[in-house]
C-alpha cells in the first residue's frame, strides 16, 4: 500500500473529518479471461484500517484494469493510442478515420504479404 494523497475531508468510511489517505494498492481482476495485475487507488480510513472506491476511484481503476488488460494482451494502451495521435497531430475523428482505412485494406494487404512470403 503506496500512499499518493493526504486529505482532510470526511471520511466516506467512518463518517467523521479526518485526514483521508488516498493509496495504491496492487490489486488483480479477471477480465475477458486473463488474470490482469494493475496499480488500484483507494480512500483508506487508518481509523477503521478499511479502504473505499468512490464513483471517480472506480472509473480510474475500471480503466487501470483495462488499460493492464491491454497492454499483458499486446494491444496499445489508452495513452499508447493519445501519444500516437498527438505525435501525428491528428484528432480523435480523424485518427478514427485513419484507423478505418487501414481495416479496410487489412484483407488486400493481407494477400501481398502472402504473396511476398511465397517469392522468398
Ligand atoms: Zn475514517
Amino acid at each position: 500500500m503506496k500512499p499518493i494523497k493526504n486529505e482532510k475531508k470526511l471520511c466516506l468510511i467512518c463518517m467523521e473529518e479526518h485526514e483521508v489517505q488516498t493509496v495504491i494498492i496492487e490489486d488483480s481482476e479477471e477480465f475477458k479471461g486473463e488474470e490482469v495485475s494493475f496499480d488500484a487507488t483507494y480512500e483508506y480510513c487508518a481509523h477503521a484500517d478499511e479502504c473505499l472506491e468512490t464513483e471517480v476511484i472506480i472509473k480510474a481503476n475500471n480503466l487501470a484494469m483495462k488499460d493492464a488488460f491491454r497492454a499483458k494482451v499486446g494491444l496499445l494502451t489508452a495513452k499508447e493510442i493519445i501519444a500516437i495521435r498527438d505525435k501525428f497531430e491528428v484528432s480523435q475523428k480523424d485518427f478514427s478515420e485513419i484507423l478505418d482505412a487501414v481495416i479496410a485494406s487489412f484483407p488486400f494487404l493481407m494477400q501481398q504479404s502472402f504473396q511476398s512470403i511465397k517469392s522468398i
